[in-house]
C-alpha cells in the first residue's frame, strides 16, 4: 500500500464522521490511517472460552458466559438509578448492571431467551455482577464470524462515553483493512527478515488486529516490536556514529603540567584501578579529535569527583576552560570547596556561580571568564545563563545527571562556538537495559569499585513503635564521637504537611538530645541559602552532631564521619532515592548504618523496596527492581526521553529483543554505513522518513 495513502486524515474512512474525528484526534492522537494503523491493542481475549456462572472466580477477569435473564428491576441510589438484570444459567445466578442507557436496554431487552453476555466480572455484596456486559443473542452469536483473539484497545472514559466502544475501533480497523487491501510497505531488510525469521509487515499488521491464533499473535507481536526497537538503537548508534565522524572536538593533546603535578604531588589518595581506568578512557576521547560524549556511572562514594577534577585538569593544560554544574547550591558548594582546597598552591583560578552569588561578584566573574583568567567555574543552573560566556569553554561536567533534563544538557552544548567536551556523571546506577536506549548515544563509562577500606553499611528497617532504642542507638554512635543524619520526605504536594513532620521531628529530637550536650543542624528549603549554608558548615566540620534534613542534602554531600542515616517514613521515598541517601554515609573507615523508619502501614510495593535496601547495597541491582517495581516510565529523567511513548516494545520486558535489535543495528551500520547496499536500501528509505519525522517515537510504518 502506498505510504502517502495512509496519510488520508482519519475522517475520510468509513465510520468516522468529524465529530468522532476529533475525539479520535483528542483522546487518542489519531489523525490519519497510519496513525489508526498503530494503535495496538493492549491485550487480547480468548472468546474461545465460555464459563458458566458456578465456576466464576473473583479475579475480575473478562469472561464469555450463555445463559438468561429471568427479571429486571430498577434500584434507585444515591445518584441517580442503576437497571439491574438476574441472570442465570444451570449452574448459578448472578447480576448484570446499567448505570447508563437504561431504558434503551430496558425496551430492547428479551427476557428468558439465551445470551452470551461478555465482560468484567465483580464481586460486590456477595454475588457476582457484570456492569455494561457485551450482549448478544444465542442465536445471532452463533451466525456470526469467529473471532478467536479479541483485541482490547486503549480506551478512555471520554471515548466510552461518546460510544466509540472497543467494538467500535476493531470496526474501523477492519474497515481501514478492506480500504488498504491489507496490503503494507515492509519496512526491514530482506535479510532481517530471513535471518530472525520474522513475518513480513503485512502479516504483523494484520495479525496484531486480527489474530489468527495465539502462534501468529506471538510472531506478529515479535516482529513489531524488533522493528521498533531496531529503529530506536538504529537512531541512537548512527546518532553516536555521526558525532564521532563529523563533530569536530578541541584536541587535547597534551597530558601536561598540571595533570602531572596534581597525579605526583596533590593526590591525596591512590586512585582505584576502576577510577584509573576510567580517566584513561576519557583521554583518549580527547585526544580522539572528535567531541567526547561521556556518561559517568559510579555508585555513591565511588570517587566520581577526583575523576572530574582531573579531566578538568586536562582541559587546562591544554589551555581551555571546564566548567562543572551541580543540581544544588548546597553540592556546588561543597564541590567548590573540595576542589578548591585539593587545587591549593596549583595556580588554578576557580569560581564559583549559583542563584545566590552577589550581582557584584558575578560581574566580576562574567569579567574573568570572558577574558579567559578564569580556569574553572562551578555552580549550578546559573552556569546556564545568557550571561554567562567563556573564552573557550573546552569541557562542561554535569554532575548528579539525573537532576536536569535533556533539555539543559544540549543548553550547555550551544554555550560556545564549538561544542565542548561533554562529561555527564551519574551516581544513579542506570541499568544497561535502560541505559542502551536512554544513552545509547553516549559513552558510558563505569566505575565499579568503591576505595578501599569502606565498610558495607548496615541497613535495617525499624517501626515508628521503636524510636527510642533508634534514640538509644544514636547516643551510643555520638559517644562515639560519630554524626548522624535524620531525613524527612518532602514532597511537592503536600508539602506543608511535611514541614510540620520535620519541625515535630526536630522538637522531639531536640528533647530528647538537649543543649549543651548536643548540638543540632537543620537544613531545609524555605531557608535562606546563607542560613542553610551556615547550618551545613557546622555539620561539615563537626560543630554538631545531628542533621536534621529534607532531602537537599540527598545528592554528593560528603561528611566521612558521619555514620549513621536514619529515614524518616521511608516508605514514601523511592529506591532510588533511599540507595541516594544511604550513600551519604559509609563515606569513612567506621562501621556506618542505615535506618529506616516507617509506620505499620505498609504497601507491598513499600515493602518490597525495603526488603531490597535492607538485603543489597549494590547500586545497579537496585536499580533493577526499582525498574520492575516502576517500569520505565516513572524513573528519574526518563519522561523527557520518549521511551514512555513505545507502541509496542517494553524496554525492559523486551529487554532480549532489545539486545537483538541493537546488535542488528551495530552490525549494519559497521559494515554499511551510508546504507548503500541494495538489500538495505529498504532501511535507508524507512531510516529517512523518521528523520523527517524528527522523532523515532512518532515514527509510522
Ligand atoms: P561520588 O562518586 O559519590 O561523587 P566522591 O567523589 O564524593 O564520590 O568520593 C567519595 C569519597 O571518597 C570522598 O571523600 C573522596 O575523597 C574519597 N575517595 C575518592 N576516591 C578515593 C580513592 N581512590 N581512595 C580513597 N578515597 C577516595
Ligand atoms: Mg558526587
Amino acid at each position: 500500500m502506498n505510504a502517502n495513502f495512509l496519510q488520508t486524515p482519519i475522517t475520510y474512512l468509513k465510520g468516522v464522521g468529524p465529530h468522532r474525528a476529533q475525539i479520535l484526534q483528542s483522546e487518542l492522537g489519531i489523525g490519519t490511517y497510519q496513525d489508526l494503523l498503530n494503535l495496538f491493542p493492549n491485550r487480547y481475549i480468548d472468546k474461545t472460552q465460555y464459563y458458566t456462572i458456578g465456576q466464576l472466580q473473583r479475579s475480575n477477569a473478562d469472561v464469555q458466559i450463555v445463559g438468561k435473564i429471568i427479571h429486571l428491576k430498577t434500584v434507585e441510589q444515591k445518584k441517580g438509578k442503576r437497571l439491574v438484570a438476574t441472570f442465570v444459567d444451570d449452574t448459578g445466578e448472578m447480576e448484570l448492571v446499567w448505570f447508563r442507557g437504561q431504558k434503551w436496554i430496558r425496551e430492547n431487552l428479551k427476557l428468558n431467551i439465551p445470551y452470551v453476555i461478555f465482560g468484567r466480572c465483580n464481586w460486590y455484596n456477595g454475588k457476582f455482577s457484570m456492569p455494561h456486559p457485551e450482549m448478544e443473542l444465542l442465536t445471532e452469536h452463533e451466525k456470526g464470524l469467529k473471532i478467536t483473539m479479541q483485541p482490547i484497545y486503549p480506551s478512555t472514559e471520554k471515548l466510552g462515553n461518546s460510544g466509540i466502544t472497543n467494538r467500535v475501533i476493531n470496526k474501523l480497523q477492519q474497515q481501514l483493512f478492506i480500504e488498504t487491501k491489507a496490503r503494507f510497505r515492509e519496512t526491514l531488510s530482506d535479510s532481517l527478515l530471513h535471518d530472525l525469521k520474522l513475518i513480513t509487515k503485512s502479516e504483523a499488521l494484520f495479525n496484531i488486529h486480527f489474530p489468527k491464533d495465539q502462534a501468529l499473535l506471538a510472531k506478529a507481536q515479535f516482529r513489531l516490536k524488533f522493528e521498533e526497537l531496531f529503529y530506536l538503537q538504529f537512531q541512537l548508534i548512527s546518532k553516536k556514529m555521526l558525532r564521532k565522524q563529523k563533530i569536530k572536538g578541541f584536541n587535547f593533546d597534551q597530558v601536561g603540567e598540571r595533570f602531572n603535578d596534581f597525579y605526583k604531588n596533590h593526590l591525596p589518595f591512590e586512585l582505584t584501578n576502576a577510577q584509573k581506568r576510567v580517566i584513561k578512557e576519557i583521554r583518549a576521547d580527547l585526544g580522539s579529535n572528535a567531541q567526547m560524549n561521556r556518561l559517568l556511572q559510579g555508585d555513591v562514594g565511588s570517587g566520581k569527583t577526583i575523576v572530574a577534577l582531573m579531566t578538568m585538569l586536562l582541559a587546562i593544560d591544554n589551555d581551555y576552560q571546564a566548567c562543572l554544574m551541580a543540581p544544588t547550591e548546597i553540592l556546588a558548594n561543597q564541590h567548590f570547596n573540595g576542589i578548591k582546597e585539593l587545587l591549593e598552591d596549583m595556580g588554578v583560578r576557580i569560581a564559583l556561580l549559583t542563584g545566590s552569588t552577589k550581582k557584584s561578584e558575578r560581574n566580576i566573574i562574567h569579567q574573568q571568564l570572558e577574558s579567559g583568567e578564569l580556569h574553572i567555574l562551578i555552580g549550578t543552573h546559573a552556569l546556564l545563563e545568557d550571561k554567562v560566556k567563556y573564552k573557550n569553554l573546552g569541557l562542561a561536567i554535569v554532575d548528579e545527571q539525573h537532576r536536569f533534563g535533556v533539555a539543559q544538557r544540549s543548553k550547555l552544548w550551544h554555550k560556545n562556538e564549538f561544542p565542548p567536551h561533554i562529561l555527564v556523571m551519574t551516581a544513579t546506577p542506570i541499568p544497561r537495559t535502560l541505559a542502551m536506549s536512554l544513552y545509547g548515544d553516549l559513552d558510558i563509562s563505569v566505575i565499579d569499585e568503591l576505595p578501599p577500606g569502606r565498610k558495607a553499611i548496615k541497613t535495617v528497617h525499624r517501626y515508628d513503635s521503636n524510636r527510642l532504642k533508634v534514640f538509644g542507638f544514636i547516643k551510643d554512635e555520638i559517644k562515639k564521637g560519630r554524626q548522624i543524619y535524620v531525613v524527612y520526605p518532602l514532597i511537592q504536594e503536600s508539602e506543608a504537611l511535611d514541614y510540620k513532620d520535620l519541625m515535630d521531628g526536630y522538637e522531639s529530637i531536640a528533647r530528647d538530645f538537649p543543649l549543651p550536650e548536643y548540638q543540632i543542624s537543620i537544613v531545609h528549603g524555605k531557608m535562606k541559602p546563607a542560613d542553610k549554608d551556615y547550618e551545613m558548615e557546622r555539620f561539615v566540620k563537626g560543630e554538631t552532631q545531628i542533621m536534621v534534613a529534607t532531602t537537599v542534602i540527598e545528592v554528593g554531600v560528603n561528611v566521612p564521619n558521619a555514620s549513621v542515616m536514619i529515614i524518616e517514613s521511608a516508605e514514601r521515598f523511592g529506591l532510588s532515592q533511599l540507595h541516594q541517601l544511604r550513600g551519604r554515609v559509609g563515606r569513612g573507615a567506621d562501621q556506618s548504618y542505615c535506618i529506616l523508619m516507617t509506620s505499620h502501614k505498609l504497601s507491598s510495593e513499600a515493602k518490597t523496596r525495603l526488603e531490597t535496601m535492607v538485603r543489597t547495597n549494590d547500586g545497579f541491582e537496585i536499580a533493577e527492581v526499582d525498574l520492575k517495581l516502576r517500569g520505565p516510565g516513572d524513573l528519574m529523567g526518563t519522561q523527557q526521553s520518549g521511551i514512555l511513548n513505545l507502541r509496542i516494545a517494553d524496554i525492559v520486558k523486551d529487554n532480549d529483543i532489545l539486545k537483538t535489535a541493537r546488535h542488528y543495528a551495530i552490525k549494519i551500520l559497521k559494515e554499511d554505513p551510508g546504507l548503500e547496499k541494495p538489500e538495505n536500501l529498504i532501511l535507508r528509505h524507512t531510516y529517512a522518513q523518521i528523520v523527517k519525522q524528527k522523532n523515532i517515537w512518532n515514527y509510522i510504518s
